[in-house]
């Protein structure tokens, strides 16, 4: 082959990869216009939730287990409980600590001993075993041992935090809130759906772009996808539903 020969097939080469890295790159814009379309339309969202909501429907987690007794307390102290534990350990641990108190007359009556006995081995659980005291006192004294239904006096309960409140509203209560923790925050920022850099913030985006119908299940669905698909670290992006539908901000490494 003459020195002309290559050149004329280096040439070719290099066009025809030209050609690929534009096509690439119109598709991709294509696409990203597209999905940007969408959530402004909100119909990634419509999509998103019922793909994940046939995917998810047999499965349940503890709290979502606890709020079917339709008692705010119980919810409220299975979700601090939760907090930074397993959801398997989060389970047992709700039904040993039940079994001994389920009201904050009864629980407040329990030694501390006794409520480390029954959540160990939770994350955190002298500490939580000593916040759940005070809260069953605080509900005694200031609200008549009921869990009030409003977000600000939730807040004020020590040790509960926005997410728990959102979570005692929306299972505890059936009443509007969002609840953002992790999993939803890191999946609505990969989804392109927000931008945003703490949960407290998702969760101030959600009220204002999510419509009010997928409040109250929207946590739920983004735990059990968290869990089980779009992880912390090295999602499964290649056996993901609703691949079409993200953007994948920031993920750098992926099964
Ligand atoms: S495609 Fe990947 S990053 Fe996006 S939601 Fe699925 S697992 Fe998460």
């Amino acid at each position: 082959m003459d020195n002309q020969t290559k050149v004329d097939i280096y040439i070719d080469e290099t066009i025809i990869g030209l050609k690929y890295q534009l096509l690439k790159i119109w598709i991709i814009g294509v696409l990203s216009r597209n999905m940007v379309e969408e959530y402004k339309e909100g119909n990634a969202i419509d999509k998103i939730v019922r793909i994940l909501d046939e995917r998810y429907y047999l499965k349940s987690s503890a709290i979502k287990e606890v709020s079917e007794e339709k008692d705010p307390f119980l919810v409220l102290i299975s979700c601090l409980l939760s907090l930074r534990t397993k959801d398997e350990v989060t389970r047992e641990a709700s039904i040993r600590l039940f079994d001994l108190a389920k009201t904050p007359e009864t629980m407040s009556k329990l030694s501390i001993d006794q409520i480390q006995g029954a959540i160990y081995p939770v994350g955190f659980y002298k500490t939580k075993s000593e916040r759940i005291k005070q809260i069953c006192l605080d509900l005694i004294e200031k609200y008549d041992s009921k869990v009030p239904d409003d977000i600000g006096e939730l807040l004020e309960l020590k040790g509960v935090g926005r997410k728990t409140a959102n979570i005692v509203l929306t299972m505890g209560f059936n009443k509007l809130g969002v609840a953002v923790d992790t999993h939803v925050h890191r999946i609505c920022n990969r989804l392109g759906y927000v931008c945003t850099k703490k949960p407290d913030d998702t969760e101030f985006e959600l009220r204002k772009k999510l419509q009010k119908k997928y409040w109250i299940t929207f946590n739920n669905l983004l735990v059990l996808h968290g869990k089980n698909i779009c992880t912390p670290i090295s999602p499964k992006c290649s056996i993901c539903p609703i691949y079409q539908y993200c953007n994948r901000i920031g993920v750098t490494k992926s099964r």
